[in-house]
């Protein structure tokens, strides 16, 4: 018998690939230029050198057979030698290769942590609103999501509504920041504030609590804002990153797990998400992408690119009387559905040509995604679209 619940995940494509192919569809009817996709997170700024030129430095002075072969199941020794040699350096830790879990970016390493640290019927908490996916990760282990919604102006963690849904059952909690789709990165405050919040219930409950940190977009935060380090805060925290943003390499799929030694029974979690992935068929990350780490860590794509987008962004859609969430991370914008209904809004913009993911199925209802990670002509070309959307709900200032 098939698996039903797997057919229906494959049968239904998400809303964000629904615009996403729409948009194809109406491009091909009325031209490139003239539709304004703003669907998805794909980055449009090219890889920095350092991606090609490692690419092709190993491919002709290697040796092909090492180079391509597997690696072991944890990945390169010395390419987790590299990553926690930066992490170091750059966090002023002391984590062995042996913390680190090379995987097949950070969908990989969500769904290893995940398998690794959930049981059935254990729930998992999400900040609303999220990236979508942590939803088909965590109920594949038979977990339960609890969504709860972050405070609707700075979209920042809600504390009085975080404590009302931690309970006895509570595995982990997953903190995205920079984040996906508010662009909100969690002030350090905060963090001290939720790492508090979470020992007082570790200690009550008599058991641990992770934080999974999932953090694609560290290295994507604009002005002075940092981004604060989780495990420097709370001991027990496992971090998932990928290198598909800040390198701008999504469709080459490489990232890690990071379990730290202070993490309460980190050694058995480290074994877990071992063992994960080779429940999962994850086991070996691709090796030539692996390889490139050492020589490409630290380095981003030009990331000044989405801030000029962002500010542009900003000004002009404020200036039209939209009400939108300042982002200091990642590239996405919040805004707020005139009407008060994300889906009539992204519909709405449809008509104008514009591409916007509705906020329902990140958990929160009455706004729009836009991704601006696009090229700044696009933005330019779409404003007036943007301006007389604006216009069809008379909010034109
Ligand atoms: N987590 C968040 C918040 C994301 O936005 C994404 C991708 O857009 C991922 C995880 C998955 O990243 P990757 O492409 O490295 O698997």
């Amino acid at each position: 018998m098939i698996n039903e619940k797997m057919r229906e995940l494959g049968a239904k494509r998400s809303v964000i690939r629904e615009l996403f192919e729409y948009s194809k569809a109406r491009k091909m009817e009325i031209g490139e230029d003239n539709v304004f996709d703003f669907s998805i997170g794909n980055p449009s700024v090219p890889a920095p050198d350092c991606v090609n030129s490692a690419m092709t430095k190993l491919i002709k002075e290697e040796n092909s057979v090492l180079l391509h072969g597997y690696t072991s199941a944890q990945g390169d020794t010395h390419v987790r030698q590299a990553v926690v040699d930066f992490i170091n350096k750059t966090q002023n830790t002391c984590y062995s290769a042996n913390s680190v879990y090379m995987t097949v970016g950070a969908a990989a390493a969500l769904t290893c942590s995940l398998t690794a640290l959930v049981n059935a019927g254990e729930e998992v908490i999400v900040l609303a609103p999220y990236f979508p996916e942590y939803k088909v990760f965590i109920e594949r282990t038979g977990g339960i999501v609890k969504e709860v919604l972050c405070n609707e102006t700075t979209f920042q963690p809600d504390f009085e509504r975080l404590e009302k849904a931690i309970n006895e059952k509570t595995s982990a909690i997953i903190v995205n920041s920079p984040n996906n789709p508010t662009g909100a990165v969690i002030t350090e405050e905060n963090i001290v504030k939720l790492s508090a919040l979470l020992n007082k219930y570790q200690q009550k409950f008599g058991k641990p609590i992770y934080i999974i940190c999932d953090e694609p977009y560290r290295e994507l935060v604009y002005g002075d804002v940092t981004v604060p380090f989780i495990p420097k805060y709370y001991d027990n925290t496992i971090v998932c990153y990928s290198f598909s943003k800040s390198l701008s390499i999504p469709g080459e799929r490489i990232g890690y797990v990071l379990v730290p030694e202070k993490a309460q029974d980190n050694i058995a979690i480290y074994q877990a998400v071992c063992g994960a992935g080779r429940a999962l068929g994850f086991v070996c990350a691709p090796s030539l992408l692996q390889k490139i780490i050492p020589l490409c860590i630290g380095q981003t794509a030009d990331i000044s690119i989405y801030d000029k987008n962002r500010q542009l962004l900003l000004k002009e859609l404020t200036s039209y009387g939209y009400s939108v969430v300042k982002p200091d991370g990642a590239f996405y914008l919040f805004v707020k559905s005139p009407s008060g209904d994300g889906n009539e809004f992204s519909e709405r913009a449809k008509k104008h040509e514009i591409m916007l993911v509705p906020s329902d199925s990140f958990g929160c209802k009455g706004y729009v995604r836009l991704s601006y990670c696009v090229t700044t002509e696009q933005i330019e070309k779409a404003l007036p679209a943007f301006k007389n959307l604006a216009k069809s709900y008379g909010i034109t200032k």
